[in-house]
């Protein structure tokens, strides 16, 4: 059922009220995530059901991997690890302050604000909210208005497992996100397109709140020279055709040495035979998530079809199943860079092929354009690896596989630039959610007491001193 917008502000007001009564110490995060993940856990088939449903089908294991393990691991991680995080911890003094102390301890900020897609409604919505909880925060969550029905059941759980004025979800669609995304929280989680992205940093800055963006863009996939293994062509499909494309970090594109381009398509031919040998529904390959998206993607492949560029879909020229928005994997070669298809995120089963001649010119390619959310190489030479790590700047990068930076607990989860600002997952999504509060303890004695007016002589040689 849709929160009205009216209601939203009292909704915070209360939230924060309660956080101010009761601040989550230690022991009331740890109970809360434990709590959170026996509720979460009874309902892992409920989710993959309801994601199913909302997205026409999707293969249960893919939710249960992409959208169940995730959460799951990030409360293990986050309770293994809480207690040496909250810690206050000291710092070193500068020399001329000893012997002052300095110190830092983490805070809760208060109330924070999240709001999910609908690519992976689960993981999504609940990752950062562990996150969130674990450094002592209040939540309000808007996850996405296109799964209802997970939507709802992330309502339903959450309202299960923990009290009303510690986490509550808000439920309806853009009118909603936008009256959600302009409340004064004390911190606001967006994830989503970089153009709602956008209006979301609009809406928060009259208040100043503070916004951490995961935001899309076009994830490139380099291969180098003769790196256009089957191995390495598996590992890319296996990222690209997972939820269908509808992942934010998949391989949006390939860079491949002219040479190795039927080589490539072969590959991925066979890769596609045999991991998806029929495209019937209910199989292992998910349905794009609604019509508007499926068109979409269609029109993509029909202009670059009508600008001359050549569309193989696979396996062997599969039609895909319209009525259920089942959409064949298709490869796209010769495609020129004014499509949408290459300008624009894909977030679909479709992947155009771009060459080149000299190594280098992918490099400039992938420079050439706005930074991307995901960099992937593909490449046994750690010279040349080395070479692109230093060159390129990605939200996050992975070397000869792609997707599994995501699954990684000590590797901080955000794009640069206009594919994000600002990071979660672990201990990064702790500290995005704390203020790290800097102490300064004078000691007894001081040596500031000699600065003090009037300046004389004895101020003057001290100057000198600092001023060396
Ligand atoms: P979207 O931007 O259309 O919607 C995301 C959320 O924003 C929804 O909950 C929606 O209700 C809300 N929203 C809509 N209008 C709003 C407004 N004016 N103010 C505030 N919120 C508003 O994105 P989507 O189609 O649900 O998801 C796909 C996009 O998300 C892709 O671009 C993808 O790359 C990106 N994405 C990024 C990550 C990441 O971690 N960086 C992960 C998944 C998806």
């Amino acid at each position: 059922m849709d929160t009205p917008s009216a209601g939203l502000s009292d909704l915070l007001h209360r939230q924060r009220e309660a956080w101010r009564a009761h601040t989550p110490d230690r022991a009331q995060r740890m109970d809360d995530l434990a709590r959170l993940a026996a509720a979460f856990k009874a309902r892992l088939e409920d989710f993959a059901r309801a994601t199913s449903a909302d997205f026409g089908h999707r293969p249960r294991v893919e939710t249960l991997l992409a959208d169940g393990v995730p959460v799951v691991h990030e409360i293990a991680h986050v309770r293994r690890h809480l207690e040496r995080w909250m810690r206050a911890r000291r710092v070193g003094t500068d020399a001329t302050f000893l012997p002052a102390r300095c110190g830092i301890i983490p805070k809760p900020l208060g109330v924070v604000g999240i709001i999910s897609p609908w690519n992976y409604p689960v993981n999504l919505a609940l990752v950062p909210l562990v996150d969130a909880l674990a450094a002592g925060n209040h939540v309000l969550l808007k996850p996405s208005e296109h799964t209802p029905r997970t939507s709802a059941l992330l309502a339903e759980m959450l309202a299960d497992a923990l009290p009303s004025e510690r986490v509550a979800v808000v439920q309806g669609g853009a009118d909603v996100a936008a009256a959600f995304a302009a409340l004064p929280f004390d911190h606001l989680l967006f994830t989503g397109s970089t153009a709602v992205g956008a209006k979301v940093l609009a809406a928060a800055a009259p208040n100043l709140v503070p916004v951490t963006l995961e935001l899309g863009g076009k994830s490139p996939a380099i291969v180098a020279p003769g790196c256009a293994t089957a191995r390495n062509v598996a590992r890319i499909a296996a990222g690209k055709f997972l939820n269908a494309g509808q992942t934010c970090i998949a391989p949006d594109y390939v860079l491949l040495h002219a040479a190795e381009r039927d080589a490539f398509v072969r590959h991925l031919r066979e890769y596609v035979a045999v991991h998806y040998p029929s495209l019937r529904a209910g199989g292992d390959y998910a349905s794009i998530v609604n019509d508007a998206q499926h068109a979409r993607l269609l029109a993509g492949l029909d202009e670059a079809r009508a600008a001359g560029a050549r569309v193989v879909t696979l396996p062997d020229d599969a039609a895909g199943d319209h009525a259920r928005r089942i959409l064949a994997p298709a490869v796209v070669l010769d495609a020129p860079d004014s499509i949408a298809l290459m300008r624009e995120e894909i977030f679909g089963p479709v992947l155009p092929v771009v060459t080149y001649r000299e190594f280098d010119e992918a490099i400039g390619y992938v420079n050439a354009r706005p930074r991307p959310l995901s960099l992937y190489v593909f490449d046994d030479d750690r010279t040349r690896i080395a070479r692109v790590l230093a060159a390129c700047t990605a939200g996050s990068v992975a070397v000869n596989d792609c997707v599994f930076q995501f699954t990684q607990s000590r590797l901080p989860f955000g794009g640069v630039g206009p594919s994000g600002m600002g990071a979660y997952h672990g201990h990064a999504g702790f500290l995005a959610f704390s203020k790290q509060m800097p102490v300064f303890r004078q000691a007894r004695w001081s040596a500031t007491a000699w600065l003090r007016p009037p300046y004389g002589a004895r101020v003057e040689r001290l100057l000198r001193f600092l001023l060396r």
